[in-house]
C-alpha cells in the first residue's frame, strides 16, 4: 500500500509507525508546521492600545505601565517574542523568546521588581505573562513596541522551544 507524505508530494510504501517517507523530511515539515503556527500567532496578535492616561508617557514608561497594569491579573513574569528582521522581508521564521535561557534558566522577565525587557532590536513584540508559580497565564495576546533593546543580546540566541501556549500545538 502507497501512503502519501504529509511533507512532501512524495508517496511510500506503507510501514507501520511510518509517517513522513523520510526522518529528514519529518523533521523539516515538523520546522515548516511551527514556522507557520508562529506566523499565525505573530500576525494575528494585535498590538496593545493603550489607555489614553498611559499616552504621555515615554516609551520606556508606558510599557512598565503596562506590564505592571497585570500584576491585578496574577501577572509577576513576562516574556517577549518576535520572529525576528526576516518577518519584514516575507519569511516565516520560528518565534525567537527573551531573555534567552542561556541569560536566564526559566527564560522570564520579572515584572515586580520591575525588570527591564533586553531584547536584540527595537520594534513591537509579543508578550507573554505567567503568575507566581512560573505558570503561564496568558499566552500571547497582544503586541508592545520595545525600545530597552542591548546590543549584547542577538535575535538568534532567543528560546524557540518554549511553554507560551496552553494549547500545546507542537
Ligand atoms: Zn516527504
Amino acid at each position: 500500500m502507497l501512503m502519501q507524505c504529509p511533507g512532501c508530494p512524495l508517496r511510500f510504501l506503507y510501514r507501520y509507525g511510518k509517517a513522513y517517507h523520510s526522518e529528514a523530511c519529518r523533521r523539516q515539515h515538523g520546522h515548516t508546521k511551527k514556522a507557520e503556527q508562529d506566523h499565525q500567532l505573530w500576525i494575528k496578535t494585535a498590538e496593545f492600545v493603550l489607555p489614553s492616561q498611559l499616552r504621555n508617557l515615554d516609551p520606556y514608561a508606558s510599557v512598565q505601565a503596562v506590564l505592571e497594569g497585570h500584576q491585578k491579573a496574577g501577572a509577576k513574569f513576562y516574556r517577549l517574542g518576535c520572529p525576528g528582521l526576516e518577518a519584514h522581508a516575507g519569511a516565516k521564521p520560528q518565534l525567537r523568546w527573551f531573555p534567552p535561557t542561556t541569560v536566564r534558566a526559566n527564560s522570564l522577565f520579572s515584572i515586580a521588581p520591575y525588570e527591564e525587557p533586553a531584547v536584540p532590536f527595537p520594534g513591537p513584540y509579543l508578550i507573554a505573562l505567567f503568575g507566581a508559580q512560573h505558570e503561564l497565564l496568558y499566552e500571547p495576546f497582544f503586541k508592545l513596541p520595545i525600545c530597552t533593546f542591548n546590543q549584547i543580546t542577538r535575535w538568534y540566541m532567543g528560546t524557540r522551544r518554549i511553554d507560551v501556549r496552553k494549547a500545546d500545538l507542537r
